[in-house]
């Protein structure tokens, strides 16, 4: 039978970890989370972000621009909380309005305030390999395979999908974990011949439960980081949701089929409940080191 890798474990273990180094600072840390418009999904997000923090002994602030917010609206706002002191970290919730330069808006904050790891210059941090805040939902998988004790050093890892966010960072970090690393996209020629190679796969493509039986190695860790609504029956079925879909009318798959996925995989991540509780731990735990930083304290 699969394992079930859950993340909610290793968000307790790292958040408890992070609980002395806050009580040890001279003032809490300050996150700063910027909600452009009206996302219902990224208000989810953002509100259980928060949560986290106030759990935690983390201040936050919701700054809430509107839909038509400009680039330069949202650079002045982000150049502002670059010069607070009371703020360690800034997170701008993606994705920005259509009209909105995101790269610009991210490429404001200040490197030594990123929570996301996703500036530029922490980005070349990774790459060479030295400490920085790192992208949270790829450095949270490492934490959980590490807290799994999946071996990473000498397996192959396969990470399917190269967005700036999850699919690049993940590979890079599999990387220094010795891990021989593919990886894989839409150009991708036998994606399921590739895939099934996969000692590690990541599957990070935002595609309701597209990788099969026929992705997946028997006996494979398989890391499932997509999140798709499902809003219908017929599919919510296919994927085994039938109850929770009658309960709620809606039900969440990741970009594995779930039923699949328990069948042949050696251990998997859950969706919902496998990655996600990571990207808010590795969110905290990227803020707690900022304020060290700034409080002289790391
Ligand atoms: P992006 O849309 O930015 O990137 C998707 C990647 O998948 C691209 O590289 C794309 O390839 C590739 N891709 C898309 N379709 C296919 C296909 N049919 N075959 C092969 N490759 C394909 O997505 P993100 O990385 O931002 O997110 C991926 C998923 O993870 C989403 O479901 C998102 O909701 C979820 N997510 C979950 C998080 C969590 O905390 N659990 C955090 C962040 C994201 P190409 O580059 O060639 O276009």
């Amino acid at each position: 039978m699969s394992k079930i890798l859950h993340g909610m474990a290793v968000q307790t273990e790292i958040l408890s970890r992070l609980k002395p180094r806050i009580d040890k600072l001279k003032r809490p840390p300050g996150l700063a989370v910027v909600l452009t418009g009206a996302d219902p999904a990224s208000e989810i997000y953002v509100r259980t972000k928060i949560k986290a923090c106030a759990e935690l002994g983390i201040l936050s602030e919701k700054i809430t621009p509107a839909e038509t917010a400009t680039t330069e609206d949202l650079v002045a706002l982000v150049e502002e909380l670059n010069r607070r002191p009371d703020i360690d970290g800034i997170l701008v919730q993606m994705p920005l309005p259509k009209h909105v330069d995101t790269r610009r808006v991210l490429e404001t904050v200040a490197a030594d305030k990123d929570a996301d790891g996703f500036h530029p210059i922490n980005v070349g941090y990774l790459v060479a390999g030295k400490k920085a805040p790192r992208a949270c939902t790829p450095v949270g998988i490492i934490e959980l395979l590490k807290f799994y004790q999946i071996p990473m050093a000498g397996a192959h890892a396969v990470v399917l999908g190269r967005s700036d966010i999850v699919g690049k960072p993940m590979a890079l970090m599999l990387l220094h974990q010795n891990a021989t690393v593919t990886i894989c996209h839409s150009r991708t020629v036998n994606l399921p011949e590739m895939c099934r190679q996969a000692d590690i796969l990541v599957a990070a493509i935002g595609r309701t439960g597209f990788v099969t039986a026929d992705y997946i190695k028997p006996g494979a860790t398989v890391v499932d980081v997509g999140i798709n609504r499902v809003t219908d029956g017929a599919e919510a079925g296919r994927f085994g949701r039938s109850e929770e879909f009658a309960r709620s009318g809606k039900t969440l798959v990741g970009d594995v089929h779930p039923l699949d996925m328990a069948r042949v995989a050696g251990a998997y991540t859950p969706v919902p409940g496998g990655v996600g509780p990571l990207t808010i731990a590795m969110l905290m735990s990227n803020t707690v080191e900022l304020a060290e930083r700034h409080q002289g304290a790391a």
